[in-house]
């Protein structure tokens, strides 16, 4: 019998009493793994109350002392690297040295959020007025909520919680629940490192959960990361409800290789890019956009023997380069635009679908799909597919690739793999996407820069992390003071200038 997980509520382990529960599942075996609770809005209810009831205190605890407990948390997590490693993948899929990537540039954001004392100082102004002081301090906003994928357990929720924590909120993670194990051990390190109860909880469950979250009075900020049509849903009802939102969406990310790119160097970062971690990553490279037919034909030539060289399996495997992928479903689905691809008229390169199952005939495996010919009207080309699928659309020039990104619904990443300087600065300059690589096809930014796409990849107006993240987990106050000696008598009517 699979063992049942729980919530994490005011530092302890609570039973989900909802009495719904869903199988999470090893995606290499197809083994069930334990059973999540999904909790009810009652449940729910219960986290924001204590996240409310522990936020004056954390207010009030100097910014100091609560990075202290963040440095204390890190250790944590460096000691405990391998096991959590290990529960991504277990339940996710990737192979261990990407789970543990993954886990280290989460672990980047928390110490960006060590430096909270600098960040959070405000600024003053002497004399704005005759003996009239102007400060302005950042404050917290008070219960921030952080709704969060499949695809990066730890990371994506520490682009959250360590910020809006060490801005002096308090918070609530509901993690996906097709990955949910890693939210609760990092709730629990976070506790074993210092944290008060009630400061980190976590709430596991689907739309009920959230939708609770979305519109309860005491929450003040929604964070989150999933699909495009989530992301709108959520932006669109927590603003109604009168909070503050960022809802990070979908992507499909078009790499282009100009005719004078290092080709090599360029279909290594390919195979990386589009089929590391199955390809089930907002930044992964899911379309290529080679300029000119001799630059196409010599990327396919370079390119499709490496894709069916590809070694898949399960994340313990040694060898694999790409393990499976989230679920039977979501394989069925990538499947299917396979399918679709082919009868749209795009030319199969190489066919993943020939690859049979784990060694016990389980799990949900796809082996590295590519397509050539692709035309921008094929659905193929247009919707995220996230799975090992790569598509090449032909182009002759560079404007005519450069509309063509910029033509796209989605905006998260873009990259451009060339020698020639004028074109990389045109590229950056003029592309339509929120994060840009030059012969850098993931370009992830650091923990002090901000993560976020543009058009249909994000909605809300601020980034995940850096200095954005800062902005979004605080508000402005500025204040106006003036002393005794500076008092003027008298009735003043009209607006106060310097003229
Ligand atoms: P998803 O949208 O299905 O789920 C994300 C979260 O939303 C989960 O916690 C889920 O429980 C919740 N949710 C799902 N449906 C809901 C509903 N109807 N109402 C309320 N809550 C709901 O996404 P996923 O399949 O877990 O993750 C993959 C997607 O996330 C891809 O589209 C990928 O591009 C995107 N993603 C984006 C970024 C980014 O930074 N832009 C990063 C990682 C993943």
């Amino acid at each position: 019998m699979a063992k049942d997980l729980y919530h994490f509520i005011n530092g302890q382990r609570v039973t989900g009493i909802s009495g719904r529960f869903k199988d999470v599942i090893n995606p290499a075996s197809g083994e069930i793994i334990c059973q999540v609770p999904l909790a009810s809005s009652n449940e729910t209810v219960m986290a924001i109350e204590a996240a409310a009831k522990a936020f004056p205190a954390w207010r009030d605890t100097p910014p100091l002392r609560r990075a202290r407990i963040l440095f204390r948390f890190i250790d944590l997590l460096n000691q405990n690297l391998k096991e959590l490693s290990e529960l991504i993948s277990a339940e996710h899929g990737k192979v261990i040295e990407d789970a543990k990537g993954s886990i280290i540039r989460g672990m980047e954001v928390a110490e960006f959020a060590c430096g909270a004392p600098h960040l959070l100082k405000g600024h003053f102004s002497e004399n704005v007025g005759t003996r009239v002081d102007s400060h302005s301090i950042r404050q917290p906003l008070g219960v921030c909520a952080g709704i969060t994928p499949f695809n990066f357990p730890a990371m994506v929720p520490m682009w959250m919680f360590p910020l809006s924590i060490i801005c002096g909120n308090t918070f609530i993670l509901k993690p996906s629940e097709k990955a949910p194990s890693t939210a609760l051990r990092l709730a629990e390190l976070m506790k074993e490192a210092g944290l008060p109860d009630g400061v980190f909880n976590v709430v596991n469950g689907d739309s009920e959960a959230v939708n609770t979250l979305l519109s309860h009075p005491e929450i003040a900020a929604i964070s989150f990361v999933g699909s495009t049509p989530v992301a709108e849903h959520i932006y669109k009802t927590a603003t109604a409800n009168g909070k503050r939102a960022q809802a990070l969406g979908g992507a499909k990310n078009h790499m282009v290789i100009m005719p004078d790119a290092d080709l090599d160097q360029a279909v290594s970062a390919l195979m990386g890019a589009a089929y590391g971690a199955a390809g089930e990553r907002c930044m992964a490279i899911s379309v290529v956009v080679p300029v000119g037919e001799q630059t196409a034909d010599a990327l396919v030539n370079k390119l499709a023997p490496k894709v069916r060289q590809l070694k898949v399996g399960p994340a313990t495997s040694p060898t694999a380069e790409m393990g499976p992928l989230i679920s039977t479903d979501h394989v069925e689905k990538v499947r299917n635009y396979v399918t679709i691809g082919v009868h749209e008229g795009a030319t199969l390169v190489v066919d993943g679908r020939e690859l049979t199952n784990g060694e016990n005939g389980k799990g949900s495996y796809l082996g590295g799909c590519l397509f050539d010919h692709v035309t921008t009207k094929m659905r193929i080309y247009q919707e995220e597919i996230f799975g090992p699928v790569l598509v090449i659309v032909r182009v002759d020039d560079f404007a005519t690739a450069l509309k063509m990104i910029n033509e796209h619904e989605y905006g998260n990443g873009a990259a451009i793999f060339t020698r020639d300087g004028d074109t990389a600065r045109a590229f950056s300059s003029e592309v339509q996407a929120g994060m840009v690589g030059i012969n850098v096809p993931i370009p992830v930014p650091m923990a002090y820069h901000s993560f976020g796409g543009w058009k249909r990849s994000l909605f809300g107006d601020l980034h995940m992390h850096g200095t954005e993240g800062i902005l979004f987990y605080t508000k402005l106050k500025t204040i106006t003071s003036r002393w005794p000696t500076g008092v003027r008598t008298g009735n003043d009517f009209h607006m106060p200038t310097m003229m």
